[in-house]
């Protein structure tokens, strides 16, 4: 028997008309069925969001007890973190030991939103007219479509439902087709922590229908998405439909540079944690790596050493470092992509094909290429897998133009110790986030989000709060004069 789970619309647990099969990665195998929410089910789900943020039970809650639930719903979350990072490694085959750590600092992230639930702060306005008092309210912007890729469904949805609910909106999620059971076993936390019944509804199906008719729906106000960037101009493309707000977390080909000044030693673990965490597939995944001509050898036989160390295997055993791709898509993609690199000139450093011993599932290894320049396969298109690209340069614009010769500008990392030569690279380098020497930090105080094909708007932070509220102007007049001349506009 198959584990079954269910949506939660409108405060309850239901099945869907239709379900499917849910594929374990680690061996290929399905293990649960998932409901496939149709257009029925994704207007059900908006009607009541659109219903609950209007309801008292929920529009009548000071910011304050907005707050508290939020505050819950970490406390919950953290309560139950390992038993969700299970499920997620089940679903999507990320290594328990990421999987352990990121659900439990997921927990700070609701506790950060619900902390700002009530320092959303309006302003009164010192306007050129005497009797005027002018002020701006914040309010809820509306009903929220939260649309999330398949990697880290509870982190990604977190950055979405935490701002909503802080701000006051009702929020509809569609987890992805692949590896949804983590976020649909999360309505059960949100169950518990007491939120009003439509105030959140988790549901999951295919892209179309169910996140065509989310993100065109006549009642969603703002759309927070994140996935690949041929999706995002679907995407925006329905958000036309009803003039939505909307916000883009896309895909990345991040630069990670190198200078002969660098701690080696550093740099070697942090490229590693940049590219082979998650199995390359994460957004932020530094899968460019530019090393200055000095010091190209060495690294890349640090490197090399340290990619052949890198244990690969069942993604559930503590002890494991690598596990397999999420997906046999992203497998094959990832294998056609690494042939059509050599062929294009790469040369093949490390790794390159299924792993010995792991024919089942969908893994492969970490695998190096070194790339003569920046117009072979791998080191253009984002792959989302453990595929690191080698470039070498000479002087520090060569690195900043090779940095910079592509469409993504998501995140960067830097690794030198020369200060000056970090600030004028900081400067330089296109991206939303930089890191000096380390890579792959996150917090929830702080903005994420890129810009080009890499997405529109920022998550985390509280700006991501006000995000989620419309400004209303308001003017009372305070004279005892009669209204003036209707004619003349003051
Ligand atoms: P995807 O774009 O294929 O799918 C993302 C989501 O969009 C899924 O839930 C999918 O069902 C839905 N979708 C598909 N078609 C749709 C449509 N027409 N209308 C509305 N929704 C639709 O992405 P993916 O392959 O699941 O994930 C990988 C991508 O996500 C990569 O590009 C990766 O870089 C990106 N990503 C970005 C971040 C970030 O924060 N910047 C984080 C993680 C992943």
């Amino acid at each position: 028997m198959m584990r079954r789970f269910r949506q939660y619309i409108d405060g309850e647990f239901v099945d869907a008309a239709r379900s499917f099969e849910s594929i374990d990665p680690a061996t290929g195998d399905a293990w649960s069925l998932m409901p496939e929410a149709d257009a029925a089910d994704v207007d059900r789900a908006v009607t009541a969001a659109h219903r609950a943020l209007h309801d008292l039970s929920w529009s009548g809650l000071t910011p304050t007890a907005r707050g508290r639930l939020l505050y819950r719903l970490g406390d919950l979350l953290e309560e139950q973190a390992q038993a969700l990072a299970e499920l997620e490694t089940r679903d999507t085959g990320k290594v328990i030991r990421e999987t352990s750590a990121q659900v439990a600092y997921i927990a700070e992230y609701y506790r950060y939103f619900g902390g700002l639930a009530d320092k959303i702060e309006g302003a009164h306005l010192a306007v050129d007219k005497p009797d005027m008092e002018v002020y701006l309210r914040r309010e809820p912007i509306g009903v929220v479509a939260a649309v999330v890729p398949w990697n880290s469904q509870l982190f990604l949805a977190a950055v979405k439902i935490g701002p909503a609910l802080a701000a006051g909106c009702t929020v509809v999620v569609k987890a992805s087709e692949d590896g949804p059971a983590p976020l649909l076993e999360f309505a059960q936390l949100v169950d518990q922590a007491g939120f009003p019944p439509g105030v959140v509804n988790i549901i999951t199906g295919f892209g179309d229908p169910c996140g065509q008719r989310l993100t065109s729906h006549p009642l969603v106000s703002r759309i927070a998405f994140t996935g690949g960037p041929e999706t995002a101009r679907h995407v925006v493309r329905n958000s036309a439909e009803n003039l939505s707000h909307v916000t883009l977390e896309l895909g990345g080909k991040s630069p990670v540079l190198v200078f002969d000044d660098a701690d080696l030693d550093n740099a070697c673990n942090a490229i590693i944690a940049g590219i082979f965490a998650a199995s390359g597939q994460s957004c932020v995944a530094g899968s460019r790596l530019l090393v200055q001509n000095s010091i190209h050898d060495t690294l890349v036989s640090m490197l090399s050493e340290r990619v052949g160390k890198i244990k690969i295997g069942d993604p559930s055993d503590p002890a494991t470092e690598m596990g397999p791709l999420a997906t046999a898509r992203q497998h094959r993609k990832a294998v056609e992509v690494i042939q059509s690199s050599v062929k294009a000139g790469a040369v093949l450093t490390a790794g390159g094909k299924v792993p010995p011993g792991h024919e089942r599932g969908f893994y492969l290894e970490p695998t190096i290429l070194q790339c003569p320049n920046n117009d072979i396969p791998c080191s253009r298109e984002e792959l989302f897998a453990p595929v690191l690209s080698v470039m070498r340069f000479d002087t520090e614009a060569d690195g900043i133009a090779f940095a910079n010769d592509t469409c993504f500008a998501l995140a960067a990392g830097i690794f030198t110790n020369d200060l000056r030569r970090a600030h004028r690279l900081i400067r330089s380098v296109k991206a939303g986030v930089v890191w000096v020497n380390t890579y792959r930090a996150i917090s929830p105080v702080v903005p994420f989000g890129g810009f080009g094909w890499s997405g529109l708007g920022r998550e985390g932070g509280r700006e991501s709060v006000m995000e989620y509220t419309r400004p209303k102007a308001v003017w009372i007049n305070s004279s005892t004069c009669p209204f003036p001349d209707p004619f003349i506009m003051r």
